[in-house]
């Protein structure tokens, strides 16, 4: 039945990350912002690599090229970015956890490419929306042989301490058992409308939260997690699956001798989160039999869902403008650190999958060719 068709699935799924890797690296390039002078520091982008122009201004002048599994223009529509996520989303459903990360430095474009600008079309929802259509959509196309359930956790890590955006009397029919985030509230959904609902009301709680501070969303972490549950209605076979979708906090670096107090206490925590983010990321790319997951709140509340057979996609923003080229060149940077050695490695198992594959076919040609003679 069914199950067999999720086997299948699953094994050719797991040929296919055996070739592709299990820890994907996008770069995003936001365009310049109405009345931004566009003087820009990226040179030359195609679909996998970009190279940055560092002006005689901030340093040695020259150029520095990245590559990533992909890369993304100033003019890539938000459906575009999220047609290449797409293929996550299926998985989530087939059983798999899954993590999609964004990382910038603030003003980088993050919020936009996981939830879409303040005012919102159809055309500009962001990637939270569009994985959610997704997994209504692709639950109903199954409803005659799975029965799925889903619901969602909404949380924000501040100075390492975990607050559930979903804690909230408005919120109806919330339970507690047994998941990622164990204390904080998981709220049934069955369709996208409301889960933009709980969005709305998660960020009304985050906002309620910033006291002195102006903009919390660029100084803390927000995750929307969402559990998927299947029951297969022959066999009574369920599996388990989820997703979460992170808003980093800025990684711009602070210059010490400039904050005090609260400020520099919040950009520590920060550069110690996105660093142990970095390093957790960068061993998994490298299996080594250490993955230092204890350093921080968000590798810990992750754990389960990166590494093993968990699949973790990273957009990396940057900002064209000159001013931001020293941020840029960080952000690309990190994001090449926790790139470099998967895709190293995924490149070389693509071609020997491909050289496979032609292999495979050049015998069944000589089969066939030996038939006719
Ligand atoms: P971050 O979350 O990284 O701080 P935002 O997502 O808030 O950055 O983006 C900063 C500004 O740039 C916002 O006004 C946003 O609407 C705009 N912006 C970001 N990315 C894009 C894009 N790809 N296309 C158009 N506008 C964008
Ligand atoms: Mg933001």
């Amino acid at each position: 039945g069914y199950h067999k068709i999720l086997e299948e699935n699953r094994k050719l799924y797991n040929q296919v990350q055996d070739l592709k890797g299990n820890i994907r690296v996008y770069c995003r390039v936001r365009p310049f912002l109405p009345g931004q002078s566009n003087l820009s520091t990226v040179g030359h982008i195609d679909d996998g690599s970009i190279t940055i122009l560092t002006p005689p201004k901030y340093g040695k002048e020259g150029h520095k090229s990245f590559t990533f599994n992909k890369v993304f223009g100033p003019f890539a529509t938000q459906e575009e970015v999220f047609s290449d996520t797409q293929p996550l989303i299926r998985s989530v459903l087939d059983g798999y956890n899954v993590c999609i990360f964004a990382y910038g430095q603030t003003g980088a474009g993050k919020t936009y490419t996981m939830s879409g600008p303040k005012v919102l079309t159809e055309q500009s929802f962001g990637v939270n929306y569009r994985a959610l259509n997704d997994l209504f959509h692709i639950s109903k196309e199954r409803k005659d042989t799975f029965c799925y359930e889903i619901s969602v956790q909404m949380i924000e890590i501040y100075n390492e301490q975990v607050r559930d955006l979903l804690a909230s009397d408005d919120i109806r029919n919330s339970s507690q058992t047994g998941f990622a985030v164990p204390d904080a509230n998981s709220v049934p959904v069955t369709s996208t409308t409301e889960v933009i609902e709980l969005m709305d009301i998660g960020q009304k709680n985050r906002a309620v939260s910033a006291t002195s501070m102006n903009d919390r969303s660029s100084r803390s972490h927000s995750c929307l997690t969402i559990h998927v549950q299947g029951r297969e209605l022959a066999s009574g076979v369920v599996v388990r699956g989820c997703m979460h979708l992170v808003d980093l906090a800025g990684s711009e670096r602070v210059n010490k001798s400039e904050v005090k107090g609260d400020r520099l206490k919040e950009a520590q925590h920060i550069n110690k989160s996105l660093a142990a983010l970095g390093d957790v990321i960068s061993a998994l790319a490298q299996k080594s039999s250490h993955i230092p997951y204890r350093n921080s709140k968000l590798t810990q509340l992750l754990q389960d869902s990166l590494g093993g057979q968990a699949k973790t996609l990273m957009f990396v923003h940057i900002s064209p403008e000159v001013d931001a080229v020293s941020e840029t060149l960080s952000t690309l940077k990190f994001a090449e650190r926790v790139a470099m050695v998967e895709l190293g490695a995924a490149q070389v198992n693509k071609d020997n999958g491909e050289v496979k594959e032609l292999r495979l076919q050049v015998a069944s040609l000589k089969a066939a060719l030996a038939k006719k003679e």
